[in-house]
């Protein structure tokens, strides 16, 4: 029997643990717990279980026998368990436990009670009291059970706020430790790397969202999102950015799903598997939240940063590009620089350039510049056949699996990209490489930048070279424009040795457009035009003077040899023109050894063939350098 006396000490023994705990000294609580209540009450053996919501096991937290034996088991295993709590919930004072369920060795004479603990705060237990004789009554238990319960909370409340301030060190800590690294493959490595330090028991994953790079000793699975999954708990936990967890039956294990959750997105889900079924508690899980949280952040902190980078580097290439496209470059120059930046920037294996031309005609060009394939029949083809498709869908093609039914390429991945100004395709920019998925998206878009930045200068160069190359030539005859003549005759008379002028008047042309008209007139300039073109070099520039006038500049060629080539082509003029027409010609030359003027160099040659015009047409005149005199004028005629 517990006297009255003993229950007063034992008012003191409590009153003086619970003002003596300070919060760091609540680890042998329960053993000076056991031990006290031992002591006072003068029982023959005292225990504590208190529920452990993680193994869902009543767990004894400490025991105190007087012969210093240990009587209880370490655990009640008990599939009567969830029955004990319902009651200690409920409030019932006393359970009835069988003897195997809590003693160790079990002699027919034990005597024991089972007080029902339900502390204010933290969790339901069992107080095990065992004595020899006398038993303890209702009033003392209610007493000692009070009176535990109040230390139980307490403790509990200690425990917590120690175990709160621990983890958020900690948090703090491992927040710092994740912002220092400046890559997501460390982040992910510490991430594991924690997680095995605090929950040595369990197995981890790391289930990430995107392709990500295998890393030896990292755990990573894939993270299916498609529409079948999306019933997947791991996928509600990415897409939701909620923990979820999830008892698996195949394996009894419990999986916890924590979003590595970021600001702007969710980064990829950290899986945390148990080896049986367990409770995890709820400050557990919002550990666990906000660990992900953590980790997340840091995750998304790296990667907007790549992201930044590789915007910084990509405006720099781009801004590059356009000062270089301003520097007045010519075509040529144009397709080679934006080839360069293409080849630097992606490995690709062709590139190629595709004009418009001729906007009516819709005549596209393989512009020079482009690679090898492009100038193959094959190459040809397919760029014909993207043209139609460009044409009709104004769109690009970026594929790294490209199929096309009408032609077998040796090409897996293509890009093309249209030139459009004003909302019209000029061209197309085609880049192709081997192997299958040779090129990122992000290429693909820094690409279509690159184009959308110089499809301007190739609209605008090659508008000028036409317009260039129309104004140097003539209409009629397809001759080149006088005024291109008279530029390349300065231009070589500056750098040249020497050079010979042909001009040519055709003979009596009045009477041939009154014969014939203006019409056939033409016609006859045209064909005296032809002869001309047919009887010169490549390096000779045949021009239109002036309405029936003619011209020849024959670079690094001497007076008489310029003689023989106007002399041939009066020749030919005069058999092979129909109506028939004869020319005159004047034939002058400069050299390097004497001084001259391209003026002077003019007026010889008109003053020549003024001379041929005297002298009865039909025939070549030269004038000399030095002379200042009409030479051979006879001699040369042909009638
Ligand atoms: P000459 O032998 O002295 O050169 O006699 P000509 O009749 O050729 O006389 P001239 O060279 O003075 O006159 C050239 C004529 O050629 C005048 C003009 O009507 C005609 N003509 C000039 N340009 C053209 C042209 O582009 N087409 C046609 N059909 N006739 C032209
Ligand atoms: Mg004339
Ligand atoms: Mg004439």
């Amino acid at each position: 029997m517990i006297k009255q006396m003993n229950i007063e000490k034992l008012q003191l023994f409590y009153y003086e643990l619970l003002t003596c705990l300070s919060p760091q000294q609540t680890e042998d609580i329960y053993e000076r717990l056991t031990c006290g209540m031992n002591e006072q009450l003068d029982t023959d053996f005292i225990g504590i279980y208190l529920f452990d919501s993680w193994t869902k096991r009543f767990s004894l937290v400490s025991q105190s026998a007087r012969n210093q034996r240990k009587v209880l088991l370490n655990n009640i295993v008990e599939d009567q368990v969830d029955t004990y709590r319902t009651a200690i919930m409920d409030g019932t004072m006393t359970l009835t436990l069988p003897a195997d369920k809590l003693f160790i060795v079990i002699s027919p004479d034990i005597n024991y009670k089972v007080i029902t603990l339900k502390p204010a705060e933290g969790p339901a237990g069992l107080l095990v009291l065992g004595y020899e004789a006398a038993d303890v009554t209702w009033e003392n238990c209610v007493f000692i059970k009070q009176e535990t319960e109040k230390v139980l909370s307490y403790v509990f409340l200690l425990d917590e706020s120690n175990w709160h301030l621990e983890k958020n060190q900690y948090l703090f800590e491992i927040t710092s430790t994740f912002f220092m690294l400046n890559n997501k493959t460390d982040i992910l490595m510490k991430i594991i790397a924690s997680l095995r330090d605090i929950y040595p028991s369990f197995r981890f994953y790391l289930l990430l969202s995107q392709d990500h790079d295998e890393v030896p000793g990292l755990p990573i699975k894939s993270l299916k999102y498609g529409d079948e999954s999306t019933k997947l708990v791991s996928s509600q936990a990415f897409i939701n950015g909620t923990v979820q967890i999830e008892d698996r039956l195949h394996d009894q294990s419990t999986c916890v799903y924590a979003p590595l959750k970021g600001l702007q997105g969710v980064y990829g889900v950290i899986q945390i598997v148990s080896q049986t079924f367990v409770e995890f508690p709820s400050k557990e899980i919002d550990f666990i939240s906000k660990f992900a949280n953590a980790a997340g952040k840091a995750i998304e902190n790296t990667t907007l940063y790549q992201n930044s980078t590789h915007l910084v580097s990509d405006l720099k290439l781009l801004n590059d590009i356009t000062h270089q496209l301003n520097s007045n470059l010519e075509l040529t120059g144009i397709t080679n620089l934006v080839k360069h930046q293409i080849i630097q920037m992606c490995n690709a294996s062709e590139i190629g350039f595709v004009y418009r031309m001729q906007e009516i005609t819709n005549q596209f060009e393989v512009l020079e510049g482009s690679t090898a394939f492009f100038q193959s029949v094959e190459g040809r083809g397919f760029v014909r056949l993207l043209v139609e498709e460009a044409l009709a869908k104004k769109e690009s093609i970026f594929s790294g699996d490209y199929n096309n039914s009408h032609i077998s390429l040796p090409f897996r991945s293509v890009m093309v990209i249209p030139m459009e100004n004003s909302g019209l395709v000029n061209g197309l920019v085609i880049v192709l490489g081997q192997n299958p998925y040779s090129f990122t998206f992000d290429t693909f878009k820094l690409l279509q930048s690159i184009i959308r930045h110089s499809t301007l200068a190739f609209v605008n160069t090659i508008l000028k070279e036409q317009l260039q190359k129309a104004a140097a030539t003539d209409y009629l005859t397809q001759l080149f424009s006088r005024s291109y003549l008279d530029e390349k005759i300065m231009q070589h008379m500056g750098t040249g040795e020497m050079g010979t002028l042909i001009l040519f008047d055709i003979d009596d042309f009045k009477k041939v457009n009154d014969t014939y008209g203006h019409y056939i007139g033409d016609g006859v300039i045209k064909q005296v035009a032809d002869i001309i073109m047919s009887s010169i070099g490549e390096q000779d520039v045949p021009a239109r003077w002036g309405g029936e006038e003619l011209a020849i500049y024959l670079p690094s060629t001497d007076l008489n040899e310029g003689v023989h080539v106007a002399r041939n082509i009066n020749n030919q003029v005069e058999n092979f023109t129909e109506p028939r027409v004869t020319l005159s010609a004047g034939v002058s030359s400069w050299s390097m050894e004497e001084a001259d003027s391209a003026k002077d160099f003019f007026v010889r040659a008109d003053k020549a063939l003024y001379e041929a015009k005297s002298f009865g047409k039909n025939c070549v005149v030269k004038y000399g350098r030095k002379e200042q005199k009409v030479e051979e004028a006879d001699e040369t005629r042909l009638l």
